[in-house]
């Protein structure tokens, strides 16, 4: 009764086409945006999750940008795909774009709400969740971080802790929007630290980002964390561009 007076006044609407919800829902997604998410399609590469369009020759399931230069990351995968063209015909991005630079706090719910039983990591093969951290001063301008409300629903979930204070963001990266992958690599060098390294030694950690894009991002993320000892460093992004 409380929640359909809240919605009386405050009409609910879904938090990735923005429409009216029902008074008495406690959703912030519509069934519609739920069922245009689009998972990738397969064959993906075994590495960085990329679809590789078809299967390669000789069973190799590997991707050419991981067979060049093999990543940190053991195994990436996402969501659902990005394609730039048409982001508002695609719920997630849209979301994300929405939420960006907002205060919505219900992003989170949104966030769990979409990810349903399609997240495609076990509990079990994790011993912690780690999100892709911000710069503090940007922390501060956004007022929240995308990839630690994912992380946290993703961590319950998974039903594994959350750990958010020990890979750090130390150098201010610039906004990545075009720029080709060499240029973000050196851009993200150096960018991040682990500072509480047993928290991490010998763990088997789940890097979670809101999107991946080059990948380096969570390439550089996870060369840190295997640094600092991690036992292996996977990766779970909302979108992939592809
Ligand atoms: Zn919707
Ligand atoms: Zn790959």
């Amino acid at each position: 009764m409380l929640r359909y007076l809240l919605n009386f006044f405050y009409p609910p609407r879904c938090s990735a086409c923005i429409r009216r919800l029902p008074l008495d829902t406690n959703c912030h997604v519509c069934g519609e945006c739920l069922a245009r998410i689009e998972p990738l399609r397969e064959p993906l590469c075994a590495v960085c999750g990329i679809p590789l369009g078809a299967e390669l020759p000789g069973g190799n399931q590997w991707c050419p940008g991981c067979t060049q230069s093999p990543p940190h990351f053991s195994r990436a995968r996402a969501l659902t795909s990005y394609r730039s063209l048409d982001e508002e015909a695609q719920p997630v991005p849209s979301m994300i774009r929405r939420h960006k630079y907002g205060l919505d706090q219900s992003l989170g719910r949104a966030l769990a709400e979409c990810l349903g039983d399609r997240v495609p990591f076990v509990g079990e093969d994790y011993d912690v969740v780690i999100p892709v951290p911000l710069h503090p001063a940007r922390l501060r301008w956004r007022g929240f971080n995308q990839a630690a409300l994912l992380g946290g629903a993703i961590a319950r979930r998974l039903d594994r802790p959350i750990e958010v204070a020990t890979l750090m963001r130390v150098v201010p990266t610039p906004p990545q929007t075009s720029q080709d992958r060499r240029q973000r690599q050196l851009n993200v060098r150096a960018a991040f630290a682990v500072k509480r390294p047993q928290l991490v030694a010998n763990r088997r950690v789940l890097l979670v980002d809101d999107v991946m894009t080059t990948g380096a991002t969570a390439d550089e993320c996870a060369r840190v964390l295997l640094r600092a000892g991690a036992r292996r460093v996977d990766v779970f992004t909302l979108v992939r561009a592809v």
